[in-house]
């Protein structure tokens, strides 16, 4: 991040504007919604600014700058529309230490004005260090279109309460949850939608009648097999709202970076070469946060309950008088499949799925072999790239085709994902060829035939009959 976000407080404070121009005037619109006294240097001002409503500190200068006129300014703006003149009024700023903005000069310019959605006192900047401007300005008119004009009224309203919460609510914890809950309430929507004196009065009693309990608790979060896209908008909202966000390597760090700022964030492990915690240490964690009064998000790859051990921590927390919600996520084979185009069942071919471990307990899984081969359903193979060749030999000794198609999906929906067409006799050695390293599935099963050739026969076949 080269350009660092800042706001500046610009009460009792002086801007220097120079140029007299269209983009002048854009700059000098601006400053005239702060409270800082703006001066303006042109030899020449277009109209657009002479009629600017001059009840606010606007002084118009119409002579040409000289360098001195920087002094007592704290901040500077050029708008000349002359490339030289621009050149010397950054080069006096710089001289004298003071911040300038050059219009569409980021080179000239020691800060840049980014796009704003101005809800005040909620004022959101949005940024592309210049890379792309007409980006940042489609991302602020999504950021207007969903944002109600009336969220200024509500900041200020909240604003107005804040000394009456800190007085009432002592820990900064509750104060959050206090300010959470309330955001969240139809309270705030009628503040947001103008209804603010009836508002005042349950406001208050709100404040007074708040219980200072600490409640804690656990979301036990699905994260998907990688894509952060993948993510449901209850998972981002968890994440959001998380004081502390316990994860392991399937559920990777870009979904992570989702949580809160402040959030704390334990790294669970299950990576080679890493501190991990068992089992036990990750259970004990997350009880004693949600004890303290913190809300805790434990995430996990894929869904919790699918190969997840997420029962097993729902059932120690319970067990312990924690409340205990589960958030479902993608779980890695619907993942895979849409990842790779290959379907789990398809009409007229496949009408069953099963989800098996390739890992048991002690290695190798201890599975009904024989109806697994025998079913002419789809299986995806969680866990199953080190065994997936003695997975293969007892499916083919069960009477499954060795010529069955098969994919292996390796770091689905992740940048590096990679997709292996192979059948199942020859699944183990695509494996070890491809150096099969990261979380991966193994479809096996007609529907892993060319996907979208298989699916075209079969309509044309209906269309025939
Ligand atoms: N609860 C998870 C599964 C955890 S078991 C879920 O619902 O997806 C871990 C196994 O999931 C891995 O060994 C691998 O088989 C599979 N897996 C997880 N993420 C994956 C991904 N992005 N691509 C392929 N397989 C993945």
């Amino acid at each position: 991040m080269r350009y660092f976000p800042t706001f500046t407080d610009l009460d009792g404070r002086s801007c220097l504007v120079v140029g007299g121009g269209a983009a002048a005037c854009a700059k000098v619109r601006l400053l005239l919604k702060t409270p800082a006294k703006i001066t303006v240097i042109a030899s020449e001002f277009a109209n657009e600014i002479a009629e600017l409503d001059t009840d606010r500190a606007l002084t118009l200068l119409s002579r040409p700058f000289r360098s001195v006129d920087i002094e007592g300014h704290d901040l500077v703006f050029a708008a000349t529309d002359d490339p030289s003149l621009d050149t010397i009024v950054s080069d006096a700023a710089r001289a004298a230490g003071v911040a300038i903005n050059v219009v569409d000069r980021p080179a000239l310019s020691s800060f840049i004005i980014p796009a704003i959605v101005d809800r005040d006192p909620l004022v959101i900047g949005i940024s592309s260090a210049g890379s792309a401007p007409v980006l940042a300005r489609s991302v602020r008119a999504r950021i207007e279109a969903i944002l109600p004009a009336g969220l200024g009224r509500l900041a200020g309203f909240a604003e107005s309460f804040r000394s009456s919460v800190k007085a009432t609510i002592p820990t900064s914890l509750a104060r959050r949850r206090f300010w959470e809950d309330f955001f969240s309430s139809s309270l705030a929507s009628r503040v947001t939608a103008g209804d603010v004196t009836a508002a005042r009065k349950e406001m208050l009693a709100r404040v007074n009648a708040h219980e200072h309990r600490k409640k804690g608790s656990v979301a036990i979060v699905g994260a998907g097999p990688g894509d952060p896209d993948l993510l449901t908008i209850k998972a981002l909202n968890y994440l959001q709202l998380a004081d502390v966000v316990i994860y392991d390597r399937l559920a990777g760090p870009d979904v992570v970076d989702y949580a809160r700022r402040d959030a704390e964030r334990v790294f669970a492990g299950k990576a080679k070469g890493r501190h991990t915690l068992t089992q036990d240490q990750i259970n004990h964690h997350m009880l004693q946060a949600a004890k303290s009064g913190k809300r805790v998000v434990r995430l996990k790859g894929g869904d919790p309950f699918i190969f997840g051990r997420g029962s097993e921590e729902k059932a120690f927390l319970e067990a312990h008088g924690c409340e205990v919600e589960v958030v479902p996520g993608i779980t890695a084979a619907t993942g895979c499949a849409a990842a790779s185009g290959i379907p789990l069942t398809e009409r007229g071919i496949t009408q069953a799925v099963t989800f098996v471990t390739g890992h048991g307990a002690n290695g190798e899984p201890d599975l009904d072999w024989a109806s697994l081969a025998r079913l002419n359903q789809t299986l995806c193979i969680y866990m199953g790239v080190s065994t997936a060749d003695w997975v293969a030999d007892r499916l083919i000794g069960e009477g499954l085709a060795p010529a069955t198609p098969a994919a292996i999906v390796e770091n689905a929906t992740r940048p590096n994902q990679r997709i292996l067409r192979s059948r199942l006799d020859e699944v183990g050695s695509t494996v070890a060829r491809e150096g099969v390293a990261g979380p991966a599935i193994v479809l096996i099963g007609e529907v892993a035939r060319d996907a979208n050739q298989a699916a075209l026969d079969h309509i044309a076949e209906s269309i025939a009959v």
